[in-house]
């Protein structure tokens, strides 16, 4: 009987544990849907007041008004703009880490994805007075997801290598087939990242205290929409960082 009464104690300790644990459960996701839900109002809510300041901008400097008068327009028009990409980057954040956002799996070729960031970054690269080099294995380079969301991915990665590399510097962008896997490496010897910041620049809003990197605008969301969109893929992102020395970002995602 004591034996019996022993077990049913411990029984009845573990299932107040797991009780427990739940309840912890619950309120984190509690917590995570209120993030996210707060996130997408907040950048729902400005969106609409901040179409209207870019469109009224836009006329007022199509009017005939003086030199002056242009100077703060103009400075009006990139502080709006920055609003802007804060804006839109939270946006992204919020649909990515919405717990029941449904991932899209379709066959994307990286290959594609890679030639289209590049498009897009490189006359930023030329004018910096950098180099920015492509390899790409022969062939597809197929993963199943989010045709956006992996676009998103390895343009914030290769406007962060342009960004924080002065001019002079290479960026490389490689995709290369690994195993089961594709694997994508931005490569810059630019500014580098702190041993202590690496694994905090994943976090939604940070930026290093680098005066350097921090002249540079930005709005400290673009590595957390790496980091969660290589987690809704089901992959992993490494950085391999020496301050002063450049930076080498790796994501591996799982091959179609
Ligand atoms: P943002 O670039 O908008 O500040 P990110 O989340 O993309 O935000 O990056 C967070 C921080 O990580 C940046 O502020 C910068 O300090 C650092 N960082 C990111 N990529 C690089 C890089 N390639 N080289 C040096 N620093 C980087």
């Amino acid at each position: 009987a004591l034996e019996i009464g022993h077990d049913l104690g411990a029984a009845l300790l573990t299932a107040r544990a797991l009780e427990r644990e739940r309840g912890l459960v619950r309120q984190l996701q509690e917590l995570d849907d209120y993030r996210s839900q707060l996130f997408a109002t907040l950048s729902h809510e400005l969106r609409t007041p901040l179409t209207v300041i870019s469109g009224n901008l836009e006329i007022v400097g199509g009017l005939a008004i003086d030199d002056g008068a242009k100077v703060f327009l103009d400075a009006m028009g990139r502080g709006a703009e920055r609003m802007q990409k804060v804006v839109d980057d939270l946006m992204l954040l919020a649909r990515v880490t919405h717990p029941r956002h449904p991932l899209t799996r379709i066959s994307v070729d990286l290959r594609e994805v890679a030639e289209d960031v590049v498009t897009l970054l490189d006359s930023t690269a030329i004018s910096k007075g950098l180099t920015l080099d492509v390899h790409l294995d022969d062939g597809p380079l197929l993963v199943l997801g989010d045709p956006a969301e992996i676009d998103q991915l390895l343009a914030n990665l290769v406007s962060n290598a342009v960004k924080y590399t002065p001019s002079g510097g290479t960026v490389t962008l490689s995709v290369r087939r690994r195993d089961d896997d594709v694997e994508v490496r931005v490569a810059d010897d630019g500014l580098g990242i702190a041993e202590e910041d690496q694994a905090r620049i994943f976090r939604a809003f940070y930026r290093t205290e680098n005066p350097e990197a921090l002249s540079e605008p930005g709005t400290g969301l673009g590595l957390a929409i790496v980091a969660t969109v290589v987690e809704r893929h089901g992959g992993r992102v490494e950085v391999d960082s020496h301050l002063g020395q450049g930076s080498i970002f790796t994501v591996t995602l799982p091959g179609a």
